[in-house]
């Protein structure tokens, strides 16, 4: 659990880390970081723009890339208790009608486990024995320019410096608009939808998806409930959820109780989160100043992802992962400006082509689902009743399959920045 604590205790733990490091956002890939680096004995200081953490969440589906993160903080056996196998997809037509049915599970099963999970529980996870962090407090100001980066907050007068800053607030980050990364490609699908929780019905470890001409309805399995997403072009979900649930139900005939339930949850939703489906692209993820202050983007601010290929999280967290590994080599602060420059860049020379890459996928996924028409909705129908799940997710288990080592990264560039 993360534990409300003041920036200045913060900051006074930290005093004598030998790696002073700023996290901005206590999302999974500022916590997953600010763990590791815990791990290793040093202090980041995380601040929150939120006043809590209470937030009703959304569920995540994880790919095999955070199993080796889970290992590494020692709780990959929480997570396995705490979340559900998505051991089978279904894919079905505009009209509701179940085409195929996949055991991705199975297929995913060599790299390691494929599972849901409610991103709050996650969190938790992720800050098992507690963190602690500064809430209702965001980066107003970051200067890079001297040793250190010199950065204001919110809410307090007094600036603090750091060896590195993280931004790591998420896809709408306003800490990278303060930061040089250089050009930000945004996509927007101009499609967007509601996310809400259904009680658990049919086949628990099944997530189904309908691709529906003008919606899109999803349902993916967590412990002991059903994550719900329901969208279309953001022009006609004006309407609002409960009418948009009705359209959906007068189009799709065949549905059966689990999705129509799921589309009930949604309508009866008083405040269902809407979700833009967005993503973002910074062209740089490390900034270093001429004196040797660095910050970087990371996880959905680097790269922040339209939902098709499910991956955003599992890619977030992995970045995280390779991050807080390889800064955990650098052995004392006299080594710093020596190797902090160089481990950064070879992080971001590995791991930004990987991410690009899956985002790549999501965004090509997309350009099959979000879109109208009859029929496109038939063109569609044929080619997944043709196409292998294999086939459709052959990049991200790809990705996943070729998971790089961030151990043997780190003493690669730690002997070539020997002096
Ligand atoms: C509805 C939904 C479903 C998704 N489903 C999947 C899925 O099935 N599988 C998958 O892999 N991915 C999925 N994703 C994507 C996934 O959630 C993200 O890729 C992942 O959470 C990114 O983590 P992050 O830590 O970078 O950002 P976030 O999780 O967004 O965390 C950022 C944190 O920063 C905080 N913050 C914001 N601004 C500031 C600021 N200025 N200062 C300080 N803090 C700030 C935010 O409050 C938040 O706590 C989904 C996303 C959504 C919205």
């Amino acid at each position: 659990m993360l534990t409300a604590t003041t920036l200045n205790a913060q900051l006074g733990s930290q005093r004598d880390d030998h790696l002073r490091v700023l996290i901005a956002g206590a999302g999974a890939a500022g916590l997953t970081l600010a763990a590791l680096l815990r791990r290793h004995g040093l202090h980041p200081v995380v601040i929150e723009r939120m006043p809590t953490m209470a937030h009703p969440g959304y569920m995540l589906a994880l790919m095999p890339t955070v199993d080796t993160v889970l290992d590494d903080l020692g709780i990959h056996d929480e997570y396995l208790a705490h979340s559900s196998p998505l051991a089978r997809y279904a894919f079905r037509s505009h009209r509701g009608k179940t085409l195929r049915s996949d055991e991705v599970g199975e297929l995913l099963s060599i790299h390691g486990d494929y599972q849901g999970i409610e991103r709050g529980i996650l969190l938790d996870l992720l800050t098992t024995g507690g963190m602690p962090a500064t809430f209702g407090t965001a980066i107003s100001a970051v200067d890079v320019d001297g040793t250190q980066s010199r950065v204001s907050f919110t809410g307090s007068d007094a600036p603090a410096s750091f060896d590195l800053v993280v931004a790591a607030d998420g896809i709408h980050s306003r800490t990278r608009d303060l930061l040089p990364v250089g050009h930000v490609e945004k996509l927007d699908t101009q499609w967007g939808g509601w996310v809400s929780w259904c009680d658990p019905i049919g086949d628990l470890a099944l997530g189904e998806e309908m691709w529906g001409d003008g919606s899109f309805l999803g349902v993916y399995p967590v412990k002991g409930r059903l994550g719900v997403f329901l969208g279309g072009p953001v022009a006609e979900t004006t309407i609002g959820p409960a009418a948009f649930a009705a359209r959906v139900r007068a189009e799709a005939p065949h549905l059966d109780e689990r999705l129509l339930a799921a589309l009930d949850a949604v309508a009866a939703d008083p405040d269902p989160y809407f979700w833009p489906l967005t993503d973002v692209r910074a062209e740089r993820w490390v900034v270093r100043g001429d004196e040797g202050a660095c910050a970087v983007v990371l996880g959905d601010a680097a790269a922040g992802f339209l939902p098709t290929a499910g991956i955003g999280a599992g890619m977030a967290m992995e970045s995280a992962w390779m991050l807080g590994r390889m800064l955990s080599q650098i052995p004392d602060r006299a080594a710093l400006p020596r190797l902090l420059p160089a481990l950064l860049a070879e992080w971001e020379r590995i791991e930004k082509p990987r991410v690009q890459a899956a985002q790549q996928n999501s965004r090509t996924l997309a350009k099959l689902m979000f879109r109208r028409g009859a029929v496109v909705a038939w063109v569609r129908e044929t080619i997944a009743r043709m196409i292998t799940v294999r086939a459709a997710l052959g990049p991200i288990i790809q990705l996943v399959a070729d998971q790089p080592d961030p151990d043997a990264a780190a003493l690669r560039t730690i002997r070539a920045a020997a002096p």
